[in-house]
């Protein structure tokens, strides 16, 4: 008899984005003449820079020829991306990333969701809380998570960080012992950052504990405060004790055209029963080379051209297009009274909304023809907030914002 994964009865089904679709559509029928503006889902909004494009249609011209046609290519990527990726991302801080542990993939989604494969499913999970669910639905899925508990609200086998207003949405750390343990800076949703200090902390922590620290790094290009690390190898020690999770999605425009990638630096390890330190560089370079076969060629090449001195002046435009909009909702909410957090080195303005999410979000919706996004999807943590995206045009946001100081 086949049987399933019964982890994946335990998963409690993500009504957030088709909730809000629903509410969206029942609005847009009953008002069938209003726009709607959508500051909701956190995609990007605008076209891919030029030099991506360039390099996309000549890449794929190469393919045309068979004198340069390609096929299967190496499973971590070329080796012209993982190159430029050191040097550019890493090296270029001072952050010691060499380009063999650099792995290249489709996505950080898939990355910060695969990873927890090289993880004992008797490991204790930490994540932050409000999330970005992927982290823990993974973890739920592997049947590391335990139950879902209704009181509770939250599942028996993980611990819970905290990001409150207290804390600034920077959670404390573990107050029991943790194996493995999720970070997100910038944050989605809260777009909180962390100081170099503050990261610090956590490395210690790893080190202390033989922990490991799975740092997801997605908004990483919206840092403009030069105070504040871009990479955690920015971070004393980290080398040993951290995987860093990047991604061309929000950086470049890359949502749809996919590609990411994955730093596992040749000293990180973890242990097997007797306490044997096991490289995880090799782990993942045997999973990665066993799952997946590489991202397309012109696809990498399109990735490369953001290094180029042409992509680099276009990707800080179209990141400076986001943050300009991230700082106008801001100063708006902040001028009406509500406290934000975010919108300065990140695309997300997180909103105390002073009463229930979903309320603030029908109140957006239905008198203002404004969508955003519940706190509440996000964790317990995340009641009572909303999470404005700063990716759309600057005329909707301003726009948005008109009708949204009218009625608030
Ligand atoms: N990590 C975080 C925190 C995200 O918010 C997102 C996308 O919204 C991702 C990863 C996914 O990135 P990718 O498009 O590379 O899969």
């Amino acid at each position: 008899m086949i049987r399933i994964n019964e982890n994946y009865r335990k998963l409690q089904s993500s009504y957030l984005f088709s909730d809000i679709a629903k509410r969206v559509a029942a609005f847009q029928q009953a008002n069938p003449d209003k726009k709607i503006i959508r500051l909701g889902i956190g995609d990007v909004t605008r076209a891919l820079p030029k030099a991506c494009i360039k390099a996309l249609h000549a890449a794929t011209d190469e393919m045309a020829r068979d004198s340069s046609f390609r096929g299967y290519g190496p499973e971590q990527g070329y080796d012209f991306l993982r190159e430029a990726i050191a040097q550019h991302d890493f090296q270029a801080r001072g952050a010691n990333v060499q380009a063999d542990e650099v792995f290249v993939s489709d996505g950080a989604k898939c990355d910060t969701g695969n990873i927890q494969e090289l993880f004992s499913l008797d490991c204790k999970v930490a994540v932050p809380d409000p999330v970005y669910p992927v982290y823990v639905d993974t973890n739920v899925m592997a049947g590391r998570a335990g139950d879902w508990n209704k009181a509770t609200g939250r599942y028996d086998g993980l611990v819970y960080l905290d990001g409150n207003q207290a804390n600034g949405f920077i959670p404390a750390l573990p107050t029991q012992p943790v194996d493995l343990i999720y970070l997100c800076f910038p944050n989605n949703p809260t777009g909180s950052t962390a100081t170099k200090a503050q990261l610090q902390q956590w490395v210690d922590y790893a080190r202390a504990n033989q922990a490991l620290i799975l740092f997801d790094a997605a908004y990483e290009a919206f840092i403009t405060d030069p105070a504040l690390p871009h990479s955690i190898y920015e971070v004393e020690g980290a080398r040993e004790v951290a995987i860093e999770f990047r991604s061309f999605s929000k950086t470049a425009g890359f949502t749809g055209t996919r590609c990411a990638y994955t730093i596992v630096p040749k000293e990180c390890v973890a242990y097997t029963a007797s306490g044997e330190a096991v490289p995880l560089h090799a782990l993942w370079n045997r999973r990665h080379t066993t799952k997946f076969n590489g991202v397309s060629y012109p696809i990498q090449r399109a990735a490369a051209a953001v290094f180029s001195p042409a992509g680099q002046a276009q990707v800080k435009e179209l990141i400076g297009y986001y943050l300009n909009n991230a700082k106008y909702i801001r100063e708006k909410m902040t001028a009406l009274g509500y406290a934000c957090i975010g919108g300065e080195n990140s695309p997300y303005i997180w909103i105390d909304g002073k009463t229930d999410s979903w309320a603030f979000f029908d109140k957006l919706l239905n008198a203002a023809a404004v969508v955003c996004t519940p706190g509440a999807g996000f964790g317990k943590c995340g009641e009572g907030y909303i999470r404005i995206s700063a990716f759309n045009s600057f005329e909707n946001v301003q726009e948005a914002m008109t009708r949204i100081g009218a009625i608030l």
